[in-house]
């Protein structure tokens, strides 16, 4: 039998419940660790760094070499990621490879967001692969071992935990398996997790090809759909091109696009050596149960939908930060299963809306009909105003997310703002108190009014002040509060507006049960 080796190296995870077992080696050929995730893309990765912040031993499997991707896929990062990844300290990385520009649109009009009141109001344009690039060093200076060039090939469940099979015949044994596998997610699939929702009414496809006559450059509209035709960085031409039929699926090839083009322009402009083409539709499913067991499914894997409005790749690195603390907890026993339904019962609406918007905006798009212009025109005006602007912006860049966690002040369930603090007398943007994934309470009052002790492995308390406004997007100027428990994720879970009424409630429900 091979002797299954990650490719990166592992970290210490002898410390703290839920962690490693020292004598494990990492040359052992079934190994055990807390929770495996099946798939090294964006998702993936962002879930692995969250559960080593959390010191949980964690290992990814991936039937990749490397993160070189075949094909463009996400563009970019919109203001949300870039908060999130702020706030573990590493956004950065991203900001000083990409271009900074007002990404967010809905139906390809533009929404500019540079009024919101975030640190970050734009969204960055880097590659795909640049970002999972990126990722995955951050990945591996937290040493989680990623077992590469391996297939999860399937698992079996027990009352005791989980055995995923790789290709070669291997086996992991884990308490938790997470499916950060893609759209045909085979973890979604064997889990026996249903897939609901639409099948597609347009074919896209997507390629890097060289031309030999001029193209016709720019976008198009027409009864097909919409098309476009723009210059790669290398003087290639990237071709997007609505398909004329839906017959046609599985891998693509050249004659697949020439036929596309020449539907829509009468030519294929004496298109040659095409260095990728792919084809992607206006799909749009969503897993109708984001855990089953000891499964759990987080990004494509969970939810695919048109790629308009560039919210997928976002989604997913949103629905790895949900996720990574609420598993950390369980699996060190601090929590309870029930902590992990918060996952499906705040990320599943997230995504349920994402797809709604993608839809409304592929009505919008797809044809050049006349009345659908006027449509366009019409949504187009609507989003010029200023209030319909900043809603749909903070929607389109994930800013406006709100978890129901109950009635009470605007902040509950909201992000917690990255505001300027004083604490100790020094300056210190919030963000930066967020870098451990730890849970904070925030103290804004009298200095030493909670009694935090029984949860003091889990929480930290900060004596903080801030002068300026509290404001938020879509919700404006809300009422400074006294104190606010905000959760590793950056939500507000607990805030104080008069009393400590609910303080040791909010802390057990997301924190545990108090240490004896
Ligand atoms: C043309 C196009 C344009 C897009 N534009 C945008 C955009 O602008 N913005 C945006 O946010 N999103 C965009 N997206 C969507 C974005 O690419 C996806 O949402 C994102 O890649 C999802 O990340 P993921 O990690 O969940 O899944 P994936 O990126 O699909 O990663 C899944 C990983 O799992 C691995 N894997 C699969 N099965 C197994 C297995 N059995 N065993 C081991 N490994 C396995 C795969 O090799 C892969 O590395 C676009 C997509 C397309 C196609």
């Amino acid at each position: 039998m091979p002797v299954l080796l990650p490719t990166s190296r592992t970290r210490d995870h002898s410390k703290g419940p839920g962690a490693r077992r020292a004598q494990d080696h990492v040359q052992d050929r079934v190994k055990d660790h807390a929770v495996v995730i099946a798939g090294a893309g964006p998702t993936g990765l962002m879930l692995a760094a969250e559960l080593a912040l959390a010191n949980v031993d964690v290992a990814v499997v991936e039937r990749r070499a490397d993160q070189e991707l075949v094909g463009t896929r996400a563009g970019g990062l919109h203001a949300r990621s870039i908060e999130i990844l702020d706030q573990r300290g590493v956004a950065d990385r991203f900001l000083r490879e990409g271009q900074v520009t007002q990404l967010a649109g809905f139906a390809w009009t533009r929404l500019d967001i540079s009024d919101l009141p975030t640190r970050h109001a734009y969204g960055l344009v880097l590659r795909q692969s640049h970002i999972e690039r990126i990722l995955a060093d951050w990945v591996s200076e937290l040493a989680v071992p990623i077992y590469r060039n391996r297939e999860m090939t399937g698992f079996a469940q027990d009352e005791t935990g989980i055995d995923v099979t790789l290709s070669g015949g291997e086996t992991l044994r884990a308490n938790y398996l997470v499916g950060c596998d893609g759209g045909r997610s085979l973890v979604r699939k064997a889990a026996g997790i249903d897939f609901a929702g639409s099948d597609p009414t347009l074919s896209n496809l997507m390629a890097e090809v060289e031309m030999r006559e001029e193209p016709a450059w720019g976008l198009r509209h027409d009864a097909l759909g919409f098309h476009g035709l723009s210059k790669t960085e290398s003087g290639r031409v990237l071709v997007v091109v609505t398909e004329a039929t839906l017959d046609r699926t599985g891998a693509p090839g050249p004659r697949d696009l020439s036929d596309a083009l020449v539907a829509v322009y009468g030519t294929d402009f004496g298109l040659q050596n095409p260095s990728w083409i792919s084809r992607f539709t206006d799909a749009a499913r969503q897993a109708v149960s984001y855990r089953k067991r000891r499964v759990l499914l987080a990004g494509d894997a969970a939810h695919i939908h048109h790629s308009v409005g560039g919210q997928g790749l976002n989604t997913g690195v949103q629905d790895a930060v949900n996720l990574g603390w609420k598993l950390a907890q369980v699996v060190k026993g601090l929590s309870p299963e029930t902590l992990l339904d918060t996952y499906h019962a705040e990320r599943h609406p997230v995504a349920a809306r994402t797809l709604r918007n993608t839809m409304a905006q592929i009505a919008l798009l797809r044809r050049g009909e006349d009345g659908l212009k006027a449509a366009r025109e019409i949504v187009s005006e609507l989003l010029g105003m200023d209030e319909p602007r900043k809603r749909f912006g903070a929607m389109m860049s994930g800013l406006d997310v709100h978890y129901d966690l109950g009635q009470g002040h605007a902040l509950l369930g909201r992000r917690m703002p990255d505001l300027d603090l004083t604490v100790e007398g020094r300056p210190l943007r919030l963000f930066t108190l967020l870098r451990g994934a730890r849970g904070l309470l925030f103290n804004f009052g009298d200095k030493n009014s909670f009694d935090t002790a029984p949860w003091v492995d889990r929480i930290k308390t900060v004596d903080v002040e801030h002068d300026g406004a509290w404001e938020l997007p879509t919700v404006g100027q809300v009422a400074a509060p006294s104190a606010v428990l905000v959760r590793p994720d950056g939500h507000v879970a607990w805030v104080r507006d008069q009393g400590h009424d609910g303080l040791a409630d909010a802390l057990t429900r997301w924190f545990g049960a108090p240490a004896a």
